[in-house]
């Protein structure tokens, strides 16, 4: 399980958070469609605010690099004002949708609870859901890592045909690495990584372990994403801050690859 495993194709996935306008939304995807290393043989996602959805959809019809959302709502349609369906993501052009990001959880209380309803509804829509989990600084320094990662991913995950379950991808992001400069070492992430990779064995056995993309997220930057990437349980990144620059999301979507991956 510590081998990196070719079937796990790299994702790198930029979340703009609450930042851009339509015109700078437009133009940071144009300069990447134009940044992205050619060859890159895994996946490039961004996800802007709802509002920049379609215009940066529109601005990548003929790119590689795929379009995400940063939340959604489990209910199809409704009275549930100042939210979005998994259905309405679909419809303005998703591929993907981040659940249960760290800030979601800490400002909105979004529970696990939530997280399994959102990722249930996300699935059904033919969305890939990236499940995030990961712990605060106080609860890694009283050495309930592990305690917060395995009731988060059992709380969020639990209870689905093993099948259904396929596209997820989970990201490790650590609550005191984001936005904050401090970035786990490779060796944190890597043992973090290797821990999920068993929960998930746990839960839905070794061969939906050995294939589910595991990214990190933390301050990940040009200068650090090729040692975090060396590691066999990293498959990817989640990348806040320097997702909102051509040039250093480009230089992290160029990683430089171990010979093995
Ligand atoms: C994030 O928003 O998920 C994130 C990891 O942010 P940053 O890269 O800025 O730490």
């Amino acid at each position: 399980m510590t081998t990196a495993n070719p079937i796990r194709r790299p994702l790198i996935a930029g979340n703009w958070k609450m930042n851009l306008d339509l015109k700078a939304s437009v133009e940071l995807v144009r300069a990447l469609t134009l940044a992205v290393p050619r060859g890159f043989q895994g996946e490039v996602m961004v996800a802007p605010p709802f509002t920049a959805l379609t215009v940066v959809g529109e601005a990548l019809r003929d790119s590689p690099i795929r379009l995400g959302a940063q939340d959604l709502f489990w209910e199809e349609k409704g009275a549930f004002t100042g939210e979005i369906s998994a259905s309405q993501l679909k419809d303005a052009g998703c591929w993907s949708v981040l659940i249960g990001h760290s800030e979601r959880r800490r400002i909105f209380a979004d529970t696990d609870a939530w997280v399994r309803r959102k990722l249930e509804a996300a699935l059904k829509a033919g969305l890939i859901p990236v499940v995030c989990v990961g712990e605060t600084l106080e609860e890694r320094e009283s050495q309930r890592t592990w305690r917060v990662l395995e009731t988060q991913l059992k709380g969020g995950l639990e209870g689905f045909a093993p099948s259904a379950l396929a596209p997820l991808v989970v990201a490790y992001e650590p609550v005191w690495a984001i936005g904050t400069g401090k970035t786990a070492t490779p060796a944190q992430a890597q043992e973090a990584h290797l821990f999920i990779r068993k929960q998930a064995a746990a839960l839905y056995g070794p061969a939906f372990a050995s294939g589910l993309r595991i990214l990190y997220g933390g301050s990940v930057t040009p200068e650090n994403i090729d040692s975090l990437m060396a590691e066999p349980d990293i498959d990817g990144a989640l990348v806040g801050g320097a997702s909102l620059k051509a040039d250093s999301f480009s230089r992290i979507v160029g990683f430089r690859s171990p010979a093995a991956r």
